[in-house]
């Protein structure tokens, strides 16, 4: 067999791709979902100042000792501050401030008492508990110190890790620029949507889902596009666009038909073929070159075998460009709740949903021009080279996509 196994074809194309390493300052409010290329240290304490956690009073713990409903500890309430301001006032003994949550606390006072352990006084007020020193205090720094060292470089941003940027005042953070990748989609049958359906002609979906997937990977879609069976087209097309971009995904003319005609686009750029084929189903009749360094991944025009490609070859490729490793591919034992009678020479990844340890395949075909049965697909179920039929409660490896 002239195929490659996956994972031979995975390395083939892993060892050719570094992580990109250019940097760039976004806004962070675009920064979810990106790679942080900075360690991220505290300047400044988080809360800044000790605060309330709760509305009541600000009081001293010695003076409220013993304190009960049947005999209340009075004191003078001096002032009242809210969140977002600052008693100017010291808490001496006999006092209380009125203080909401959020509020500093004000000087001399150790602890706050909660307002429904009052009689709500606004001159004066009855205090019905006993509440200990630093009782119901928030330290400053509680959340964290100056100096802490709070996210490190190559994390993930996810909304908490923004979160804490905004509270430390960050207003735009370093980030590895993006991956990106250029789509092309081939073929004389298809028609992009919003044109008119004539005969012999169906819509391109590959262009859509490819880059919605590339998209979904945090990858930059610097071109998309569609080229006739046309060789010497498709050669310069590609010419261009793999110039603003770390990788060229195409689909279609890579089987063996008149009309499949990429293995002539690359010999119109001088490329090196890396491989063509593996021994997967579907999508076996993949075809993956260099071209000006760079990764040229032509995927078959099958949207089922197509889809299968990206997650089994370019989902790697994206993880190791990009330094994600979330999205490298996570495969999982589970047991079948489905019956797979077709046998496979080849290692066969069939459509499936996923649930707490069950797989369960959805109705319909899972041939490699169908599409519309992998919506809400969650995984693939592998299944391995000449076994004989998937039964019900077989244990099967999946890859969650
Ligand atoms: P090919 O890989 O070019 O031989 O195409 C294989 C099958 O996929 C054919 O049935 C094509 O019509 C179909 N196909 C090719 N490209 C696309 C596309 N962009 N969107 C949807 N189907 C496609
Ligand atoms: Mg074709």
């Amino acid at each position: 067999m002239d195929e490659l196994i996956l994972e031979q074809a995975r390395e083939l194309l892993l060892e050719r791709v570094h992580r990109v390493e250019e940097k760039e300052e976004i806004l962070l409010y675009d920064a979810v979902g990106r790679v942080l290329a900075e360690d991220v240290v505290a300047e400044h304490d988080q809360p800044p100042f000790p605060r309330s956690p709760l509305d009541g009073y600000a009081v001293r713990s010695e003076d409220i000792r013993g304190a009960s409903r049947g005999c209340p500890a009075k004191l003078t309430v001096i002032d009242e501050v809210d969140a977002g301001y600052v008693s100017g006032k010291c808490v001496e003994k006999g006092n209380a401030v009125r203080i909401m949550t959020g509020a500093p606390i004000p000087e001399g006072a150790d602890c706050i008492v909660g307002q429904e352990d009052s009689d709500y006084g606004e001159d004066t007020v009855e205090i019905y508990e006993e509440v200990r020193a630093y009782e119901n205090y928030c330290f400053a720094g509680e959340d964290y110190k100056t100096g802490a060292r709070l996210l490190e470089k190559e994390t993930l941003l996810g909304a908490v890790e923004v979160g804490v940027l905004a509270s430390l005042g960050r207003e735009t953070v370093t980030v590895y620029r993006r991956v990106k990748a250029a789509v092309l989609t081939t073929g004389d049958e298809t028609v992009l949507p919003g044109e008119r359906l004539s005969g012999g002609k169906i819509y391109d979906s590959n262009l859509y889902m490819a880059a919605a997937r590339l998209s979904m990977w945090g990858v930059q879609i610097t071109s998309r596009g569609h080229e006739r069976d046309d060789a010497g087209a498709i050669a310069e097309r590609i010419k261009a666009i793999a110039k603003e971009a770390d990788i060229v995904i195409t689909t279609g003319g890579v089987s063996v038909g008149k009309k499949d005609e990429m293995h002539e686009v690359l010999m119109l750029l001088g490329c090196k073929r890396i491989f063509w084929k593996i021994a997967v189903k579907p999508g076996m009749p993949i075809l993956c070159a260099e071209y000006q360094g760079k990764l040229l991944i032509c995927l078959s025009g099958n949207p089922y075998g197509a889809a299968v490609n990206l997650e089994l070859l370019v989902r790697p490729v994206v993880a190791k460009l990009s330094g994600r490793e979330d999205l490298k591919l996570q495969r999982i034992q589970a047991v079948s709740e489905s019956i797979f009678s077709r046998k496979s020479m080849v290692t066969r990844y069939v459509r499936a949903h996923y649930r707490s340890g069950k797989v369960q395949i959805p109705e319909g075909s899972n041939a490699s021009g169908i599409l519309g049965s992998m919506c809400g697909c969650n995984c693939l179920i592998e299944i391995p080279a000449g076994m004989p039929e998937l039964l019900k409660g077989d244990a099967v490896w999946v890859v969650l996509l």
